[in-house]
């Protein structure tokens, strides 16, 4: 018998980075750093108090929370007048994103984005039928405005996707950048109106000092959607929570595709107390952001070509036969990533006793 599995999906393999039982875990973009007991204390009563209403459906629109995210960005950058009403979270920045291309893709439209970037992105398109287009970023990872706005103007996309700082490649936008792809976007989409314009701020916390955020542009750019998650900076990747912020009727389209009930009230609770203890959670961004910086230093010393990076991880090269570097590592515990360019692979920042694990193996597999 043979199942009527859609004839684009056939042979496609789920999405699956390594989940390997090593001690060194450098593959994810994780922050090695566990909530801390206050945390977990706050949390588990957060819990305990959501239980007792497990029998009811969770609050649809999670207005308390949406209020406390758009809080917690107007401290965190310069962003101006965001309410409960410019926020919207699911479970995971990935599920906002594919809300995002559920509203607004679809048959006949295209979404785009700039490789290398994010290997993700093509999978909301399929799923929402999206046709997927990439455009090439500069031999420094960088977007080109000039390049990047033709390329929009040309494809007449439903939604362009631009993850800063990007991954896999560390690299962040120019707020100049940004700014021209927002002009542009505002009369490039499929109708002669706009396309919405993700900014992808997974990693926008462990941005280095003076990089801008996207968020600081929303109120000049209703088609403008900067996303966020609690996965990186915020130690929670095992919450599932991410959010994005928007003009109010961006965030409306979202709620007319959203699954009824989609944050659970248990997400809701842990979500909130996350929020509420934001410092403590993010106690060692600092550390991480100084562990990179130390990282690409080292990595130069030793001759590896490495861009600066303004999240928790760095992409290194050039290798030979990246997959025996990437092997090597693993037979000595250290489990990163092979993605990205042929001839990198990309470690995450871990603690600093993770990364010294990591520099030996790197200099026991490479010689170097
Ligand atoms: C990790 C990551 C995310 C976040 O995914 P979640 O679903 O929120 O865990 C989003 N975008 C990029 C580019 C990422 O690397």
């Amino acid at each position: 018998m043979t199942l009527p599995l859609r004839p684009d999906l056939a042979g496609l393999e789920p999405y699956g980075a390594p989940q390997l039982d090593v001690p060194y875990l450098l593959n994810v973009n994780e922050n090695p750093y566990a909530p801390p007991p206050e945390v977990v204390d706050a949390v588990t009563e957060a819990v305990r108090a959501a239980t007792g209403g497990l029998n009811r459906y969770p609050d649809r629109d999670f207005l308390p929370l949406r209020a406390d995210l758009a809080a917690y960005l107007g401290s965190e950058s310069a962003a101006v007048g965001l309410d409960a009403d410019h926020l919207w979270a699911a479970n995971g920045s990935n599920e906002v994103m594919l809300h995002v291309l559920q509203a607004f893709g679809g048959p006949g439209r295209v979404a785009m984005s700039f490789a290398p970037t994010y290997s993700m992105y093509p999978e909301y398109a399929r799923d929402t039928f999206t046709q997927w287009h990439v455009a090439p970023r500069a031999s420094d990872f960088s977007v080109d405005p000039d390049a990047a706005v033709a390329e929009i103007q040309r494809v007449r996309p439903a939604v362009v996707l631009v993850a800063s700082p990007n991954n896999p490649t560390g690299t962040a936008l120019p707020l100049e950048t940004t700014r021209r792809l927002a002009e542009a976007t505002r009369t490039s989409g499929p109708d002669g109106g706009a396309s919405v314009l993700v900014i992808d701020e997974a990693y926008a916390e462990f941005r280095r000092a003076g990089t801008p955020s996207a968020v600081t542009l929303l109120a000049e750019h209703p088609h403008l959607a900067v996303a966020r998650t609690m996965s990186k900076a915020f130690a929670y990747a095992g919450a599932r929570v991410g959010y994005l912020a928007a003009a109010p009727t961006l965030v409306d389209a979202l709620r007319v595709v959203r699954l009824p009930y989609h944050l659970s009230a248990v997400t809701q609770a842990v979500a909130r107390a996350a929020v509420a203890h934001a410092d403590l959670l993010q106690r060692q961004v600092t550390q991480i952001r100084q562990d990179r910086d130390a990282c690409v230093a080292w990595l130069r010393e030793r001759g590896f070509d490495t861009v600066d990076s303004d999240a928790n991880f760095v992409l290194f090269g050039r290798l030979d036969d990246r997959h025996a570097v990437w092997k090597g590592l693993l037979d000595r515990g250290v489990l990163i990533r092979e993605t990205g360019p042929q001839q990198y692979l990309r470690v995450s920042i871990g603690t600093p006793d993770e990364m010294t694990a990591f520099r030996d193996a790197l200099t026991e597999v490479t010689g170097l």
